[in-house]
């Protein structure tokens, strides 16, 4: 039964980097509709199931609507003014490196912006972080090393008019669905696809060359492709000889490579690798774009480096419809960096070093040096240095690499507070929950996937007693004496992001209810910047640098010789929080499973429907057995959305030494039939 709004709000969805616009109805402060808004640049009136149908989850009755604080075990519920004098006095027990806090690219910009100030200028702790470390933080590390910013270098609306997309670990059909109709039609228009994969895909399905490499192939397979170009003359000597540093080193490395071993290790035929790389440096405007295939990797900043390195060499960068384009996960992953929600970056991306005095005044504390990524939170956690924790919108217990560690580690904490719409597993652990208001019922703003900053608008009361987060953040900091807390709104919290952030410094609330602008904007007559890098990159010399990623390829031990690699699909969102409480998405999606290639079920005598076990060095999990030629064979796939067999038990271990990044895209498990 479907009602009809009695108002509409125009607002911004709540789950993918896309950042659709989306028209909110409501009635009887429900949300009971939505429907995407026609002349939004953006998305131009398209929403994709989760958007259109998945956003009923703020009227559950699971919702929290009062603050609770654990007594002898049980959950009691108290008023505001109780939780927030509890929560200021444990937190006044702590300072420095025992403190940390977990952002949220779910929450706002000004959301972000507070609680890494809280963190940084109220507690004196460098320990803040967000999930961007488990999905795009080796983007932000290697762009940033080679281009000398980490964001998309390009808009989603320019893949219209691409000669050719590279699209290299993305599944966007499922992950970035209205992203997936901009390349559709680019290719309905002139446009080549390569893909390159190791699962199939719908997009896979679409391209004119897909090649489908091992997990954890993409540098020699990338490499080579830059050998071919630079074989064929198809690379761009003006651009390089005027743009760019460090290319005769990078050019003798590719001219080094050994193409048998290349083949060896990536398992694709070389000459599909040299048609792949003509087609790609003969089709310009060429776009580049990618996502956790890419990045979740122990080597990801190399894989990135290597993405970096194709686009340089044939000056597809800095023009129109080109460049390389990290689609960005959840709605607002891209403004949670922005905001400085890192442990060794302030707001705009600055560096401590150099923009340390600049903060420091404007916030009245000194600030602390660089703290521990989320990994390494969870680390100390368990270790005993950290021993009290903040999480606003976050469920680590299921997000987190190596779940048992992260469960002893949260179990191991005095005293941690959870801020959020549901009980998360995670907030079953806590001191403290307090209720937190949703998309729906705030005002702020939200960053998407191409730097566009997007008013939200509020379009209904929340429940009960939950509060923006915010503004609970505002009380507890007021609580424990600080002033400058006392903000009226989020539009003046944004204010003072744009006095200390240049990149935002001509965007307002007020210039952004006529629309998205995106970043950088440095004054109130700059209309915002569609593509990056148009006259000199942002680095110290002014030029782009090659660099040489590092590569050793990692074989799976003969006790776990098949290779998992986790991801998403289009119907659940991450740990489903808030997509388990639709029932419309849970029709099409109610369980895990295990897809496996049909020559290895078979050899393990699996078949369809079965249960299986599945054991990595970790731990094990039992899951249903899905069997299918969309994976390849040595590889299994499976999502990390259900708690029922939660498949961040099998992952975990080493890390990528320049962004933190764990290897979730390659974990060797073994699996049996139950
Ligand atoms: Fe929402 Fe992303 Fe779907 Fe757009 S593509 S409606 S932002 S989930």
């Amino acid at each position: 039964r479907t009602e009809r709004p009695s108002t509409e709000v125009r607002t911004v969805c709540p789950y993918c980097g896309a950042g659709c616009e989306i028209y909110l109805g409501v009635r009887g402060n429900r949300v009971v509709s939505s429907r995407g808004v026609p002349d939004s640049p953006v998305n131009q009136g398209r929403l994709c199931v989760k958007g259109r149908f998945a956003l009923k989850f703020v009227n559950s009755p699971e919702r929290l609507k009062k603050p609770l604080i654990k007594v002898d075990g049980e959950f009691v519920e108290v008023e505001w003014d109780e939780a927030i004098s509890v929560v200021a006095e444990r937190l006044s027990e702590y300072t420095g490196e025992e403190f940390a806090a977990v952002a949220s690219a779910k929450c706002t910009n000004e959301e972000n912006y507070l609680l890494q100030k809280f963190t940084r200028a109220v507690m004196g702790s460098g320990n803040i972080d967000h999930c961007a470390r488990l999905c795009h933080a080796p983007s932000l590390t290697g762009l940033r090393m080679s281009l000398g910013s980490g964001a998309m270098t390009n808009s989603i609306s320019e893949l219209g008019a691409a000669g050719c997309i590279l699209a290299v670990g993305t599944n966007p059909t499922e992950t970035h669905p209205v992203t997936s109709y901009r390349v559709i039609r680019a290719l309905r228009s002139r446009a080549r696809l390569v893909v390159v994969d190791p699962r199939k895909t719908r997009l896979s399905e679409l391209a004119d060359i897909h090649l489908q490499n091992r997990p954890g192939s993409d540098i020699p397979l990338l490499m080579a492709m830059c050998r071919f170009i630079l074989e064929e003359g198809l690379h761009d000597s003006e651009f390089i000889d005027s743009r760019t540093e460090k290319f005769e080193d990078f050019r003798d490395a590719v001219m080094a490579l050994d193409l048998d071993e290349v083949e060896r290790i990536t398992g694709v035929n070389v000459k599909d690798i040299r048609r792949a790389a003509i087609m790609y440096a003969s089709n310009s405007p060429a776009s580049i774009i990618y996502s956790m295939g890419i990045t979740q990797h122990v080597n990801g900043t190399g894989n990135v480096l290597a993405l970096s390195n194709l686009a340089l060499l044939t000056g597809n960068i800095g023009i129109k419809s080109a460049g390389i384009n990290p689609l960005r996960g959840q709605n607002n992953v891209q403004g949670a960096c922005d905001m400085g929600a890192l442990p060794d970056l302030l707001p705009g991306y600055q560096g401590i070093g150099e923009a340390a005095g600049k903060f420091s005044e404007k916030w009245g504390s000194p600030i602390p040096p660089a703290g521990l990524t989320l990994p390494e939170m969870f680390d100390a956690a368990r270790d005993g240095k950290i021993r009290c924790m903040y999480i606003m919108g976050e469920n680590p217990l299921l997000s987190e690499p190596d779940i048992e560690r992260t469960r002893e580690a949260l179990e191991g904490l005095e005293f941690l507070v959870v801020q959020d719409i549901f009980l998360t597993e995670t907030a079953e652990l806590a001191d403290v929950v307090l209720p937190a208001a949703s998309f729906a019922e705030k005002d702020g703003t939200f960053t998407n996937t191409e730097r566009r900053v997007q008013l939200l608008r509020k379009a209904l009361d929340a429940p009960g007693d939950a509060l923006p987060d915010w503004q609970i953040i505002s009380m507890i900091a007021g609580r424990m004496g600080r002033e400058d807390f006392d903000y009226e709104s989020a539009s003046r919290i944004f204010d003072e992001i744009r006095e200390l952030v240049p990149s935002y410094a001509g965007i307002s609330h007020e210039r952004l209810k006529s629309g998205g602008i995106q970043w950088p904007c440095t004054s109130e007559e700059d209309a915002g910047t569609g593509y990056l890098h148009s006259e000199e990159f942002p680095t110290p010399t002014g030029r782009a640098s090659f660099l040489l990623p590092d590569y050793q390829f990692r074989g799976v031990p003969e006790e776990y010789p098949l290779v998992l690699v986790t991801g998403r699909n289009l119907y659940q969102y991450h740990t489903r929080s808030m997509t388990a409480r639709v029932e419309e998405l849970e029709s099409f999606s109610d369980h895990e499973e295990l897809l496996m290639n049909p020559a290895d079920a078979s050899s393990m005598g699996i078949r369809e429907g079965d249960t299986v076990e599945v054991t990595s060095e970790r731990g094990s999990l039992r899951v249903r057995a899905g069997v299918t030629d969309e994976v390849m064979e040595g590889v299994v796939f499976m999502t990390f959305h259900f708690a029922d067999a939660p498949a961040n038990v099998l992952t975990g271990g080493d890390r990528d030494p320049f962004s933190g990044m764990p290897g979730l895209k390659f974990t060797p498990v073994r699996v049996c039939r139950v």
